[in-house]
Parts: C-alpha cells; structure tokens; sequence
C-alpha cells in the first residue's frame, strides 16, 4: 500500500513536471470503486506527442542557431584550410585567395582563360573512344563520363590566339577518367602536331593526366610513340613546343609527350613523375627526400624550366610563344 502511494506521488509530480495536460494524467490513473489496483505508474506518453522531457535540453536561443549553408557554395582549401566560395574560386581561376594552392580546373575553363575571346577553333569535338578489347564496364563508363563532364573524352584540342599570337593548343581534362590517354587523346593530340606543323604554329599541351587508359590496352601504350613521332616531325621543321605540366602529370604521359617540350613549365605544387611515390619508395627500398616528385623538386633538379602560377600562365605563354616564333623565323630566314 504504501509503495503505491509513494508510486501515485511520483506519477503526479511526473505530471506537473511535464506539458502533458491535466486530462492526460487523469487517464493514467483511472481507479476502480472497491478495488486498489491502479494504472502503471509511469506511463509511456504516445509517440505521436512531442514532449519537452523527451528531448535534450538546448543551450541558448534561436540566435544562436547555426545558418544553413547550402551545399556547392563553399570549398574548404586543402592545404590553408581557408573557406572559400566557389565562385571567388571561379573568379581566381580556381586558386586560393589565401595561399597559393592550385584547385583542379577543367579543360574549357582554362581553354577560355588562356585564349583570346572567340579565337578558339576546336579540333575533333566529336571524336569519341571505340570499347576495342571489351573490357568489362569501359563502354558504360565512356558514357557516363561522357555526359558528367559534357566533354567526349580526357583532351580538349584546336587552334586560337594566345596574345598576339596563334597556336595549336591541347588542354588535358582529370575528371574524364583520370586524364587517362587512350586512343583518343593520342589522336587528337597527333592531329593537332601534324596541324601545327602544316600550318606552321607552335604547339603548346597541357597536361594532366594518371597514365595510360588501361581499359584500351595496347591501344593506349601506342599513343605514346604516336604522339612524340608527330611531335619529332614538328621539332624538325623547328617549331615550338611548350609543355606545361599541372596536378597530377604522371606515367605515359610524363614518358611521351609531357616531357619532349622545347620549354617545359609546371604550376606551383603540382605531382610530377612516372611512378608513385610509394611505388618509388619500394622498389628502391629508401627515404625519399622531401618534395619528391613536386613541381618546385623537379625544378631544382633540372627537370622543368619554371613554374608558372596559373593566373600568369597566359601572359608567359603568351611572351614565351612571341620569342620562340621570333627565333623560328630568323632560322628560316637564314636557310
Ligand atoms: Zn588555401
């Protein structure tokens, strides 16, 4: 008796306590004339009723309540850390605005920063990968990324004005399968030298890229004699060939064309190298020295002839591209 008495008091203060109202708790304790049984004690609310003791008490008010941030519209940097909204990223060429790390950028992006406004005539816009050997999931891949990024495969090729000058221009694009190089980009690389050379323009590649595309398989290790030959016969009518490398440049591409530049330039922190670091690391069993493989490493050691951040980049190209044709002209001249 006593302990249900003791459970009544507490089911009331629970009562008081809590927003239910006073008819809820007359519910839970129905009693019966003559008998001394009674309703549990404490009885479950409904689910349905949105209790204040139910949920964890909150610190502060509505003023301090976070604003919602709509997802897309801000990019942390990777290297300061600093939030940056995308279109400032846009604006600065997709370069921090508080250091210089270098976001990855799209083919026409750059294409549209470098050239002179509607100078760009565009090569092979349509030319599209062949599922040659069958490899599983290749064709469905080549779709979507087709449709992704709006581009029919990993380079963007044609001919425009840089400065005051014309040029072949080849703009490699890392969000079609890794800037992998798979027959297309090899022939539309290839047409684009064999053009230059015809039509008596420099050459300049920018490239990014993860290697060969192995879904095309030999197919894919034959654009690089393809290209450096195209590349060899334009060297022999004493064109001008720029490389300009960015993150990440690496495997058949760094082994062909990304190397055989007359002027090989790279942006500010970007990987540069055949293998892997680890891959480097273990098959030559030793410490690696700091900055491997980075564009300021490859410039100290010789490999690369400057580093270029990316909002100079078409003023340099522009001035390099001037005293290489000018240099190309007295040659001819002479002969
Ligand atoms: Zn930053």
């Amino acid at each position: 008796m006593f302990l249900e008495m003791k459970s009544r008091e507490l089911s009331r203060s629970k009562s008081v306590n809590s927003p239910l109202t006073t008819m809820a708790t007359t519910t839970f304790f129905k009693k019966t004339p003559g008998t001394e049984t009674s309703e549990p004690a404490v009885t479950p609310p409904p689910s349905n009723v949105d209790t204040s003791f139910l949920r964890k008490p909150k610190l502060g008010g509505a003023k301090t309540k976070k604003k919602e941030i709509p997802e897309g519209v801000w990019t942390k940097c990777p290297r300061c850390e600093a939030l940056v909204t995308d279109k400032e990223l846009d604006d600065n060429l997709k370069v921090c605005l508080r250091c210089p790390f270098h976001f990855p950028i799209g083919a026409r992006e750059r294409i549209h920063a470098l050239v002179e406004t509607c100078s760009f005539e565009e090569m092979d816009a349509n030319m599209t990968s062949v599922d040659v050997i069958q490899f599983t999931g290749y064709a469905a891949k080549l779709e979507g990324k087709a449709n992704a990024a709006g581009l029919k495969d990993a380079v963007v090729t044609g001919i425009g004005k840089i400065g005051g000058q014309r040029a072949a221009l080849g703009v490699m694009d890392f969000s079609f399968l890794g800037g992998s190089m798979g027959s297309v980009v090899g022939e539309k690389l290839t047409r684009l030298i064999e053009a230059a050379t015809d039509k008596g323009l420099p050459v300049v590649i920018i490239s990014t890229s993860g290697g060969a595309r192995m879904y095309e398989g030999m197919f894919s290790l034959m654009q690089m004699a393809k290209t450096s030959a195209a590349l060899a016969y334009h060297a022999k009518a004493k064109l001008p060939y720029i490389s300009v490398l960015t993150h990440p440049t690496t495997a058949g591409v760094m082994a062909s064309f990304a190397t055989l530049g007359d002027l090989i330039i790279a942006e500010p922190g970007a990987m540069i190298g055949f293998a892997g670091p680890r891959v480097v690391k273990d098959t030559t069993q030793s410490e690696l020295p700091p900055g491997f493989q980075t564009s300021e490493f490859l410039l100290e050691h010789g490999l690369i002839d400057a580093i270029v951040p990316r909002k100079e980049l078409k003023d340099r190209l522009a001035y390099y591209i001037e005293f290489l044709m000018e240099s190309h002209r007295q040659l001819a001249a002479l002969s």
